[in-house]
């Protein structure tokens, strides 16, 4: 697809090793799941927002800013790795954190909350779940304009058309890879959330002709809002490279793992996680992984999968946050 026309900054100087979960593919009894390490990227402690700054912050310095401005949750991921590139660059970097859960915000405590504090963010500025949050994210652009500075604002998740080539570029290194492992894959499941990651890999699957089946698990959003969000961009990304955009038809986003909401453990997560810490010492997060891979878990179990197949579960890291989620995942 010709990446390379895009400026990129590097900041995982290798490919992501897809590994073969022998222990937990045994303990299932068949399809034989693999996983791909994107939580073993670059920056601080890994994770899929990585592969989208290399693309965002090497435009915010193209267009000269000296801050990066983002937003997220109160244990956000995307914002610990906006902050950890900022570091990088020797650039300052200041994040909205909108409460999703209303009063949820600790600032002591512990996660990846602690984590923008150690890595030493600028400002933090908390809003209310639901609040205009491009508003407040150029409200804080605006701050810096007025102290002579530029900002360069993220949208949440990276994801727009141009944080997405990360993902596109994942699924070219999934299919390069896969084709030199010799193996061949049957499906291929990602957490969905705000939607980058998963239509990023969609375009990079459906524009190199892979015919390997994506699902997405959902959450935060029901399936029809997020498979219309997961198209929408998708369609954006294909226009941005010139390539022909996915149809609807190969959007898949499933809703039955997201449980009450967003960020708000569930018992299917829980175990989710347990499990493959104890099969594979393998760290999934409780609010994207967990409840992604309960979603790959529970595919199994609806025997959506032959037993010989080969399903690639994309891990997106995450596993800073379970550090804020102790009381739940620790045993009784
Ligand atoms: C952000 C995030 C996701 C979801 O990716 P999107 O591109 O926002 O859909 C999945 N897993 C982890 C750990 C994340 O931080």
């Amino acid at each position: 697809m010709h990446l390379a026309r895009f400026p990129r900054r590097r900041y995982t100087p290798h490919a992501t090793p897809i590994e073969r979960l022998d222990n937990l593919s045994r303990h299932l009894g068949g399809p034989e799941i693999w996983i791909k390490r994107d939580d073993l990227l670059g920056l601080t402690s890994g994770g899929n927002k990585t592969r989208k700054l290399e693309f965002l912050v090497a435009d915010a310095l193209a267009q000269g800013a000296d801050t990066l401005i983002t937003v997220g949750a109160v244990q956000s991921n995307h914002c610990r790795l906006t902050l950890a590139a900022a570091v990088k660059e020797g650039l300052k970097c200041r994040l909205v954190l909108e409460q999703r859960v209303p009063g949820s915000y600790d600032a002591h405590a512990s996660g990846n909350n602690f984590l923008f504090d150690l890595l030493g963010v600028e400002k933090v500025t908390v809003v209310e779940g639901g609040a205009d949050l491009m508003g407040a994210m150029q409200k804080v652009a605006e701050e810096l304009k007025a102290e002579g500075r530029k900002g360069y604002i993220i949208p949440g998740g990276g994801s727009n058309p141009l944080g997405a080539l990360g993902y596109v570029a994942c699924a070219e290194e999934i299919l390069t890879q896969t084709f030199d492992m010799g193996l061949k894959l049957d499906h291929v499941v990602v957490a969905s959330g705000s939607a980058g990651t998963h239509s990023g890999l969609l375009v990079g699957l459906e524009g190199n002709n892979a015919r390997l089946p994506l699902t997405g698990i959902n959450v935060r959003r029901p399936r029809a809002e997020q498979e219309g969000n997961v198209h929408k961009l998708a369609v954006e990304t294909a226009e941005f490279l010139g390539v022909e955009a996915p149809s609807r038809q190969t959007v898949v986003a499933l809703d039955d793992w997201v449980g009450p909401g967003y960020s708000i453990p569930t018992a299917e997560m829980t175990e989710a996680v347990r499990l493959l810490a104890r099969t594979e010492g393998v760290l999934l997060d409780p609010v994207y992984t967990g409840k992604a891979f309960a979603g790959l878990l529970g595919l199994v179990e609806r025997g959506v999968f032959g037993k010989n197949e080969r399903v690639l579960f994309v891990h997106t890291g995450g596993s800073p946050a379970l550090y804020a989620y102790q009381q739940v995942l620790q045993s009784a």
